[in-house]
C-alpha cells in the first residue's frame, strides 16, 4: 500500500454520518453503558501460543451512516495486541468507532470527516488505521512492557463505497484476534513465496535462482535484526493474471490472493510480472502491495490475505527485490511509512513513532533503496506483536 496516503491525499471525506454515534463538534459520543448490563458479552479465550480469536458475528452496516451496531467482547489481562478484522466483499471497510477495556475511545467517529477519510485515519485514531476494500484489519499495540486494558471492549465497523467514498449499507463479518504475554524479543515468521510462473520461475527453479535466493537472503537479514527468523517455503500457484492492477476496489488483488487458499498457514507473498495502477496520466508501475496495514491475521486465501510483488525491472534499475518484499511484509505486519513523499509546499506525513525520521536508511521509507534496511526499536516492538509471529521453538 505504498500509495495509501499520497495517492488519496486530495480525496474529500464523506459527510458526517450523523445519528446518535456521530460527533457533534468535538465531543465524540460515548457508547451507552449497556455493556455492563449486557448478560452475554463473549469472552476472548487465550489459546495455544498466547493467541486468542473470537468471532464477533455478522452485522448490518446502516444505510446513511455506514456504521454497524456496537459489538462487545471481554478481553482478559496481558494482551499485547488486539486486531479487528471485517469481511464484506466489494465494500470499503474501516473501524468507525472503538472503545477499549478502560473506557477510552481509541477511534472516534469524527475521523470520518477528516482530510484523508475514509482511507486513512490520521486524527481521531489513537493508533493510525488504513481502510481496505473487501477485508480490513485494524489493530492496537501496547506500549513497551505494557499491556492493553482488560475489560469490555466495544467496536463499530464502518462501510463505504470504495469508488464513491460515501457510506453504504452492507453486511460484514467481524472477528477479533489478540496476542498475549510479554515480548520475548524474538519470533518466527512463516512466508510462502508463491511462484506464479512470472518470468518462467517455478518453485523448483527458484531453489537455485540467483535473483530469488539473493532476495530471500536480504529479507532474512533485515528481519534477523529484529529477532525475527523468516522461514521461506517456495510454492507454485496458478494465478489468473501475471499483470495485476491496483485500484480502489482491488478486485484483481483479491483474485490473486484467493489462489493461496490451500497453502499451509503463512503470509503468502506472490511474485507477479507487473503491478500497475492506471490513472488519467497513464499507467504507473508499482513495486509491491500489501493486503493491509496490518493484513488479516492467520488466514490464507481471503481478499486481503497476501502481499504482491512485481518482478519487473527497468533498464539500469537496481534490483531491490529482497528490500521490497521486506518492506511490504512490514506493512502487512502493521508498519506505516516512516515518511511519505512530501507534496509541493507541504510537510511530509511521518509515522506515529518517536524513534524514526525521514532518513532513507529506514526499510519503511516511502521509496526504499538498496540501502534501506533499518528497523527502529519501536518498529521491532510492533512487528513482534503481530499474531503472525510464532514463538521461537
Ligand atoms: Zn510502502
Amino acid at each position: 500500500m505504498c500509495a495509501v496516503a499520497l495517492g488519496l491525499a486530495g480525496c474529500a471525506g464523506p459527510a458526517d454520518p450523523g445519528g446518535p454515534a456521530a460527533d457533534a463538534g468535538g465531543g465524540d459520543a460515548q457508547p451507552s453503558d449497556t455493556a455492563t448490563a449486557d448478560a452475554a458479552i463473549a469472552p476472548l479465550v487465550v489459546r495455544q501460543q498466547g493467541l486468542g480469536r473470537l468471532e464477533l458475528g455478522t452485522v448490518e452496516l446502516e444505510q446513511g451512516s455506514g456504521l454497524g451496531p456496537w459489538l462487545r467482547f471481554q478481553l482478559p489481562p496481558a494482551a499485547r495486541s488486539v486486531t479487528l478484522t471485517a469481511l464484506a466483499p466489494g465494500v470499503g471497510l474501516a473501524v468507525g468507532q472503538w472503545q477499549d477495556g478502560a473506557g477510552a475511545l481509541q477511534v472516534v467517529p469524527s475521523w470520518l470527516g477528516g482530510p484523508l477519510a475514509p482511507w486513512l485515519c490520521l486524527t481521531g485514531c489513537v493508533q493510525r488505521q488504513a481502510a481496505r476494500p473487501s477485508q480490513h484489519s485494524a489493530w492496537l499495540v501496547a506500549e513497551q512492557a505494557q499491556q492493553l486494558p482488560a475489560g469490555v471492549w466495544q467496536v463499530r465497523t464502518f462501510g463505504f463505497d470504495p469508488q464513491k467514498e460515501s457510506p453504504i449499507s452492507a453486511v460484514a463479518k467481524v472477528r477479533v484476534d489478540a496476542v498475549f504475554g510479554a515480548d520475548s524479543g524474538k519470533g518466527v515468521l512463516r512466508v510462502n513465496l508463491c511462484l506464479t510462473g512470472a518470468l518462467g520461475i517455478t518453485a523448483a527453479l527458484a531453489k537455485d535462482h540467483p535473483r530469488i535466493q539473493q532476495a530471500i537472503g536480504a529479507l532474512q537479514a533485515i528481519y534477523a535484526a529484529a529477532g525475527v527468523q523468516v522461514e521461506v517455503a517456495l510454492v507454485d500457484v496458478a494465478v489468473p493474471n501475471l499483470l495485476v492492477e491496483h485500484d480502489a476496489a482491488d478486485g484483481e488483488l483479491a483474485e490473486l490472493f484467493a489462489t493461496g487458499a490451500k497453502l499451509p498457514m503463512a503470509i503468502n507473498v506472490f511474485l507477479v510480472e507487473q503491478l500497475y495502477r492506471t490513472q488519467a496520466s497513464g499507467t504507473q508501475p508499482i513495486a509491491g502491495l500489501a493486503g493491509g496495514i496490518p493484513g488479516p491475521p492467520l488466514e490464507v486465501g481471503s481478499p486481503s490475505a497476501g502481499v504482491a510483488i512485481s518482478l519487473a525491472l527497468g533498464p539500469g534499475e537496481d534490483d531491490r527485490l529482497g528490500t521490497v518484499i521486506a518492506h511490504e511484509l512490514g506493512h502487512f505486519l502493521g508498519l506505516y511509512h516512516t515518511v511519505e513523499a512530501a507534496a509541493a509546499g507541504a510537510d511530509a506525513l511521518q509515522d506515529q513513532l518517536a524513534d524514526t525520521d525521514s532518513d532513507p536508511k529506514w526499510l519503511m521509507h516511502w521509496s526504499p533503496g538498496l540501502g534501506s534496511a533499518a528497523l527502529s526499536p519501536e518498529q521491532m516492538r510492533i512487528l513482534r506483536a503481530s499474531p503472525w509471529l510464532q514463538p521461537v521453538p
